[in-house]
């Protein structure tokens, strides 16, 4: 699925919070959203995953506008993993997990066969299975990312919205978080703080400064020295790996 935002403006509490945003995002690209902390990322995804109405400006899931769907339709084709998912004491990974069915089920309707076979899927997808049982609040940091991801997944969204899905994670974790987005193969928009993995998992990258779109283009297009200093107000160094080619960021510069 295509995901486009076509001139999106966002108030809230009387302030202009994010100002004329179009970007879009292919079928199956993973896209990455960069910008100093307050520059309005959280809200631009909350208004796509319609958390919030923008005041102006239209989000189109391919060519179907996301506010004449309904709230049900939505939650159908987006997925959305945040920083960490607010879950009850009580439930367990799997009860976490069957919460993405919700969307797909009638009222108080049990969980069908298809779904139970669907949890379980998305559980061992992310290689939580053998934690089904497990309290969820007794995991740790990366395995209740894995299951955030496994319950947007039991979902069987369209889209996968990532509002800074691994910043409570060490590196091996974030790694590994990111490495098993790409392999989901679905469209996906991430805020990301860290521009190494952002060059690394992402095909483009769109820069937020102050409510707008400032830049956008080819993660090499955009990891430059001119940028970073103009947008984040660091020195950087930008280069590729002689031998894997890979885009790096060095903080600092000759
Ligand atoms: P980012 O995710 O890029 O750090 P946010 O979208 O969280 O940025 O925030 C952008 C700006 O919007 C910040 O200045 C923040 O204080 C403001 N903001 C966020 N939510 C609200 C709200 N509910 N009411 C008023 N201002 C808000
Ligand atoms: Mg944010």
């Amino acid at each position: 699925m295509k995901l486009t935002a076509d001139q999106v403006s966002i108030a809230l509490a009387g302030q202009s919070i994010v100002q004329g945003v179009t970007l879009d995002v292919e079928s199956g690209e993973i896209v990455g959203l960069i910008g100093p902390n307050g520059s309005g990322k959280s809200t631009l995804l909350r208004a796509i995953y319609r958390m919030l109405r923008p005041t102006a400006g239209r989000i189109w899931l391919d060519d179907r506008d996301l506010w004449q769907l309904t709230a049900r339709e939505s939650a159908k084709r987006t997925g959305v993993v945040l920083q960490e998912m607010p879950a009850s004491f009580e439930l367990t990974v799997r009860e976490v997990v069957q919460m993405g069915r919700t969307p797909h089920k009638g009222m108080l309707s049990l969980d069908s066969e298809k779904d139970v076979a669907i949890v379980a899927q998305a559980l061992d997808r992310v290689k939580m299975l053998s934690f089904a049982n497990q309290p969820y609040h007794t995991l740790s940091g990366g395995e209740k990312q894995r299951v955030a991801i496994a319950r947007a997944l039991a979902q069987q969204p369209k889209l996968l919205v990532l509002d800074e899905p691994t910043n409570h994670l060490d590196i091996y974790y974030q790694i590994e978080l990111l490495t098993l987005v790409q392999s989901l193969g679905i469209t996906s928009i991430v805020a990301i703080h860290d521009l190494n993995l952002a060059a690394q998992f992402c095909q483009r990258l769109y820069v937020m400064k102050a409510g707008r779109v400032v830049a956008s283009g080819s993660t090499a297009e955009i990891l430059t020295p001119e940028l970073l200093a103009e947008v984040f107000q660091v020195r950087a160094t930008c280069g590729f790996h002689p031998i894997t080619n890979q885009l790096y960021v060095l903080y600092g510069s000759l």
